[in-house]
C-alpha cells in the first residue's frame, strides 16, 4: 500500500512535468474520441432494448431459477457468442465474456456487471413498451389509470424534446435492468466491429436473480475477477454510487428447558422468553432505530421474534445491523454478545448465536482510481458525474461480499423501477453507454498493472489470480 501510494506520487510529478511539454510540442494526451463511434450505436442500442423488453425474465423469491430467466438466459448467450469473445453460460445461468487485452503494457482489468432477471414484485410479462419520441411535456396517461407527470416525477421535465420509453400501464418496463444488459451487449457488438478500440482486459458478467437478491450466489462459476469493476444499474444521468451499507443478519437463540411451570423450582423448567425480551430490548436501543437514522447513519433492528417449534423454552431473536463502518457492527456485536453472556447466566440459560453477512460496503475495497476514472469517463460523455452514497444493498454490494472487492453503480436511464409507471430515459442510455465506452479506453491509457489484488482482503485471498502479487 505504501509503496503503491510512492509509486503513485512519482508518477504523477512525472506526469505533471511531462504535461506542459506534451502540450508545448503540439501532443495533446488525449483519449480518443468517442463521440462518432457511440452516435453510430445509439439506434442499435435502443432498438435492442426495446427487444429486450418483450423477453419476460421475472425472478422469483421461491424459486432457484425461473425458466423464464432460463430462456432469456440462452438467448442472450446465443446473441452475445455472435460476436466471437470467448463467452460461458455457467450451470446456474451466468453470463460471462472475457475479452483479452490488445495492448502491450500492463493495464487493470476492468469488469462490467448488469443483471438479465426483472423483478417479481409486480406484473412483468408481456410487456408492451410505449416509445414516445420528442416528448411535449403533457402528463402521459397509461392504462388502468396510472399517469406519469411533473409532480410525481420532477425529472421528467428535462425530457421535454426527448425520447422516452413507458410501458403500456398494464405492467412495469423492465429497464430494471434491461437498460443495463442493453448496455453490455451493444459494447460488445461495438468492440467487435472496431476491432481499432485498445483495451486491456475486460470482464463482463450478466448475472440472475438480481431483484430476489441473490445475483452473487453463484459468482464463483464465472472467472469474474476485474481490478476496476462497475456495475451497470444506476438512475438519473451522472448517478454513479460509491457507497451502500454493510449488512448482518444475527440470530440470538435462547434455549431454556422444558418442563411443567408449576414445578419449575423442582424440575428445572426455563422459559426462553423473558430472557429473550431483555436481550431484545437492550440491544436494540432507541437511539439504534431505523425511524432515527438518515445519512450517513447505521441501525440496529430488532426485526423479529420467533418461538422455536412451538415451545415456551426456545426463543429466536433476528437482529438486522445496517452500517456503512463495518466498525460499528462489529461494536454491536461486541457489546450485544456481552449482554448475552450476563442474561444468560442470570437466567440460567442458554444463549446461541449465529452471523449472517448478507451485503458489503463497496468503498471498504475499491480501486482507488476507480472514482477519478468514471469523472473523467462521464465528462467525456458531456455528463456531470454525481457520486451518492445509498442505504440499502446493490448488485455491487453482493459481489463485494463474495469477491471481496467493490465496484461502482452507474446510472443507465431506468427511472421508478418496479412500478407500472416505469420509464427509460433514452438519452441517459444512450449516455450511460458512451461512458462505457470511455471506461474502456480510460482503463487501457491506466498502464498499470492490477494494484487492487495486492490490496484485497483476508476473505478475497481466494480469488487473486495466480501471479498477481
Ligand atoms: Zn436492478
Amino acid at each position: 500500500m505504501k509503496h503503491y501510494k510512492l509509486w503513485s506520487a512519482l508518477i504523477a510529478s512525472i506526469a505533471l512535468f511531462l504535461a506542459p511539454l506534451a502540450q508545448a510540442s503540439g501532443v495533446k494526451n488525449h483519449r480518443p474520441d468517442n463521440q462518432a463511434l457511440a452516435a453510430k450505436y445509439r439506434p442499435v442500442l435502443m432498438e435492442r432494448f426495446l427487444k429486450y423488453t418483450t423477453q419476460d425474465s421475472q425472478s422469483d423469491n421461491d424459486q432457484d431459477i425461473t425458466p423464464e430467466q432460463i430462456e432469456t438466459a440462452k438467448k442472450l448467450f446465443a446473441e452475445i457468442q455472435t460476436f466471437g469473445f470467448a463467452t460461458k453460460l455457467t450451470e446456474h445461468y451466468y453470463i460471462y465474456v472475457e475479452i483479452p487485452s490488445n495492448v502491450t503494457h500492463p493495464t487493470p482489468v476492468l469488469g462490467f456487471s448488469s443483471h438479465y432477471d426483472t423483478t417479481p414484485d409486480i406484473a412483468g410479462k408481456n410487456i408492451k413498451a410505449n416509445v414516445i419520441k420528442k416528448y411535449d411535456g403533457q402528463p402521459i396517461v397509461l392504462k388502468n389509470g396510472h399517469v406519469l407527470d411533473f409532480n410525481t416525477d420532477p425529472y421528467l421535465k428535462q425530457m421535454v424534446g426527448k425520447t422516452i420509453v413507458t410501458s403500456d400501464g398494464t405492467t412495469m418496463l423492465s429497464g430494471d435492468d434491461k437498460a443495463g444488459v442493453s448496455i453490455m451487449v451493444t459494447l460488445l457488438q461495438t468492440l467487435k466491429e472496431n476491432p481499432n478500440i485498445k483495451h486491456g482486459k475486460l470482464q463482463i458478467v450478466i448475472t440472475p436473480n438480481e431483484d430476489v437478491g441473490r445475483s452473487a450466489d453463484y459468482i464463483e462459476e464465472t472467472p469474474y475477477r476485474p481490478d476496476l469493476a462497475f456495475d451497470f444499474d444506476g438512475k438519473v444521468n451522472g448517478e454513479v454510487t460509491v457507497a451502500n451499507f454493510n449488512a448482518e443478519k444475527v440470530i440470538y437463540r435462547v434455549k431454556g428447558v422444558n418442563g411443567h411451570q408449576s414445578h419449575a423450582a423442582e424440575n428445572g423448567y426455563r422459559n426462553a422468553w423473558k430472557p429473550a425480551c431483555e436481550l431484545g430490548a437492550i440491544c436494540a436501543k432507541e437511539e439504534w432505530l431505523p425511524n432515527n437514522s438518515t445519512g450517513t447513519q447505521g441501525y440496529a433492528e430488532l426485526h423479529h421474534m420467533n418461538m422455536v417449534d412451538g415451545k415456551m423454552s426456545e426463543a429466536e431473536l433476528d437482529f438486522r445491523l445496517r452500517s456503512f463502518k463495518q466498525s460499528e457492527i462489529d461494536a454491536w456485536k461486541d457489546y450485544a454478545q456481552q449482554k448475552a453472556d450476563s442474561i444468560a447466566k442470570k437466567y440460567d440459560v442458554q444463549i446461541e448465536r449465529q452471523v449472517f453477512k448478507q451485503y458489503q460496503n463497496v468503498a471498504e475495497n475499491i480501486h482507488p482510481k476507480a472514482g477519478a476514472l468514471a469523472q473523467r469517463a462521464c465528462e467525456r460523455a458531456g455528463v456531470t458525474p454525481t457520486f451518492k452514497t445509498e442505504r440499502d444493498g446493490t448488485t455491487a454490494s453482493m459481489l463485494m461480499l463474495k469477491l471481496g472487492r467493490g465496484a461502482y453503480t452507474i446510472f443507465t436511464g431506468q427511472q421508478n423501477a418496479h412500478n407500472f409507471t416505469e420509464w427509460l430515459s433514452e438519452e441517459d442510455m444512450f449516455k450511460s453507454y458512451w461512458v462505457a465506452l470511455n471506461m474502456i479506453d480510460e482503463a487501457a491509457a491506466m498502464r498499470e498493472p492490477d494494484q487492487v489484488a495486492t490490496q484485497a482482503r483476508s476473505h478475497a485471498e481466494d480469488y487473486i489470480r495466480p501471479g498477481a502479487r
